[in-house]
């Protein structure tokens, strides 16, 4: 078994939870990529069999006024800790780094956030020299590229999974304003400029929480594969953040990939209000197993078995009991193949489809 994740906030923790400990003059050991309290750390990957991990810049907006210095800050502290254990683990730029090493793990360089280049198309080339390979067109608040499917409308209500108002939080979950068609709910122009430029020098387009018009108009102006990094099905989990079976469809149609997210919101069918990112009553170990497997099973019932893939979400989501970290991956292994998933459909879903769009967009 091979593991690749598309997405973890890793580096986005890290650096808020030292940067806290040091304000608050704790005497904590500082956490590292090596070794650290999260879900996700080096020392733990190589023991859990990983290959590559995607290391997402997350900028959220209400805590980066200028979010262009919060995915260069972020971005320092990546380059220090890669360099500090470049024993460990290696960078990659291109498809050729992804599949030929020397067994050191491999890190691909991601952005959760459009919004940091701030509509500019010299900022994305910025981003290519600095070696992000992928990019998620917005996160939770409304950008120059385009419009979420959970927008956060009072930033004071700024949470990782967009919190807002029962009745808001109603609407999105079952997709509406999606379903009006309304342009100003898709993507901008901008939007669309940036997709084709994206591609065009080889940077992966990732409609994680784009809206639904976002999603359609991206498949418009796309002409390779894409990925929705981290993000479930809307069919087995209400979500506005979760895909729709069309879309998961058209994911598949286009020889992208679907990263498995391990969210309990995204994953359990019981509105988030109630939930808040852990579980309720009754709820257990061997329920959340069986509602990974139904995602898992759905999405490659209507989009085949080459659109599934990994998207942990690791370090930015509250702790799954099921998957706690990736020590749980393996555990993933095993739970998929108990409920039916063939060992060669396994490797699929964990390493091969998602390799096969680094093949075709890096
Ligand atoms: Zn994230
Ligand atoms: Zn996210």
């Amino acid at each position: 078994m091979k593991i690749i994740d598309m997405h973890c906030d890793t580096i986005e923790r890290l650096y808020f939870l030292n940067k806290k400990n040091k304000t608050e003059g704790e005497t904590k050991e500082k956490e590292t990529l090596r070794e650290n309290s999260g879900h996700l750390d080096l020392l733990r990957m190589q023991e859990n069999n990983y290959h590559l991990q995607n290391f997402a810049l997350f900028v959220d907006r209400a805590l980066w006024p200028d979010p262009w210095q919060g995915v260069e800050t972020l971005w320092k502290l990546y380059q220090q800790e890669l360099q500090t254990y470049q024993d460990i683990i290696c960078q990659i730029r291109t498809y050729e780094d992804v599949v030929n090493g020397d067994g050191r793990l491999k890190s691909m360089l991601t952005v959760e956030e459009g919004g940091v280049c701030q509509g500019s198309v010299k900022k994305l080339h910025e981003l290519y020299r600095m070696n992000v390979r992928m990019m998620t067109l917005t996160w939770n608040y409304r950008n120059e590229l385009g419009t979420p499917a959970t927008p956060i409308v009072d930033t004071s209500e700024a949470g990782r999974v967009g919190k807002m108002t029962p009745v808001a939080q109603k609407k999105l979950e079952v997709g509406e304003g999606a379903k009006n068609g309304k342009n100003h709910s898709g993507l901008t122009e901008k939007g669309r400029e940036f997709v084709e430029e994206m591609q065009h020098i080889g940077m992966i387009v990732d409609v994680s929480h784009l809206s639904d018009d976002g999603f359609w108009n991206v498949v418009e102006t796309s002409r390779k594969s894409f990925v929705a990094s981290h993000s479930n099905a809307r069919a087995i989990c209400p979500h506005g953040r979760n895909l729709t079976d069309e879309m998961i469809k058209k994911i598949g149609e286009t020889g992208g990939c679907i990263g498995l997210n391990y969210h309990l919101d995204f994953l359990l069918p019981h509105s988030c209000e109630e939930r808040d990112g852990g579980i309720r009553t009754g709820e257990t170990c061997n329920y959340i197993w069986e509602m990974v497997a139904a995602h898992a099973r759905h999405i490659v019932q209507k989009g085949g078995i080459e659109v599934l893939g990994l998207g942990s979400d690791f370090d930015g989501i509250p702790t799954n009991i099921a998957i706690p970290g990736v020590e749980g991956v393996e555990k993933l292994w095993w739970k998929l193949k108990e409920r039916g998933f063939t060992e060669g459909e396994l490797d699929k879903i964990m390493y091969k489809n998602v390799l096969k769009v680094y093949k075709e967009c890096l």
